[in-house]
């Protein structure tokens, strides 16, 4: 099992570090937005930073890279179809991150939707999915259409119930308030709501979470749902073909939730 480490930063992000198992004393950091509270964590936990994973390019999660590479001189990983502030090994669908030095191997996914060239790793049972699967929500839609980011989340949703689900935010809280909304009768959810709650209120970190969980909480995962589809229905106030158009339903119906 990966030791992966939340690093806090901004508001609500969280940059995960990845220690190098075995004791090899290397790590790896995804998503650095911010240099200062990674080096602090290297420092803290005498880690040397090996490699930077980078899912998309938005600046709270590429800010720190420059930074960090340059002075750990640590390799740069980033996603093929975008651009980012430094170099870097660009990735796409398929290809594989090697750290045989670390004894880490992670397999990219393209997934599109939040970001048009927004990538994920997965590897060692985790998938660290950047902005586009939060716990019980999804990532905005800033360039990608709902059928793009429906796909991508299809793709998730295949890999295993197990699967540790490390995202890029602290909205855990957010999204099930508007999960509770979107299906009232989810007792999962609602379980779920006042955990994370009480969990919130003691400045806790609701992360990782797994698949498993996700599937049985998270609307976006759920547009086949009776429930959920009637929900969208309801809201859309004229049925709906399918679940990408449940699913643009319920995205804007969320970009609008207080
Ligand atoms: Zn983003």
């Amino acid at each position: 099992m990966l030791e992966v480490s939340p690093v806090r930063a901004f508001s609500d992000n969280y940059l995960w570090l990845i220690r190098a198992p075995d004791d090899r004393g290397g790590a790896v950091v995804v998503d650095p937005g911010d240099a200062r509270p990674v080096e602090a964590a290297l420092e803290q936990h005498r880690l040397a930073l090996k490699a930077i994973l980078v899912t998309h390019h938005h600046p709270d999660h590429v800010g720190g890279v420059q930074a960090l590479a340059a002075r750990h001189g640590a390799g740069v990983f980033g996603p093929a179809r975008e651009r980012l502030p430094c170099e870097y090994r660009p990735l796409d669908d398929g290809d594989v991150v090697s750290l045989a030095d670390l004894g880490l191997e992670f397999h990219v996914m393209a997934v599109p939707g939040h970001t048009l060239g927004h990538i994920a790793y997965h590897g060692h049972d985790s998938l660290f999915c950047g902005d586009t699967l939060f716990s019980a929500g999804c990532g905005r839609l800033f360039e990608g259409t709902p059928a793009q980011m429906l796909g991508s989340l299809d793709r998730i949703a295949a890999l295993p119930d197990d699967t540790r689900i490390y995202c890029a935010h602290e909205y855990t809280l957010s999204n099930l308030r508007f999960a509770a909304a979107v299906e009232p009768g989810n007792a999962d959810v609602l379980d779920t709501l006042e955990a994370v709650r009480e969990l919130r209120a003691r400045d806790g970190i609701t992360l990782p979470t797994t698949l498993g969980r996700e599937r049985r909480i998270n609307p976006f995962l759920r547009c086949q749902e009776p429930a959920v589809r009637a929900a969208a229905e309801a809201r859309a106030g004229t049925p709906l073909p399918g679940p990408v158009d449940v699913f643009a339903v319920i995205r804007g119906w969320k970009d609008e939730f207080r």
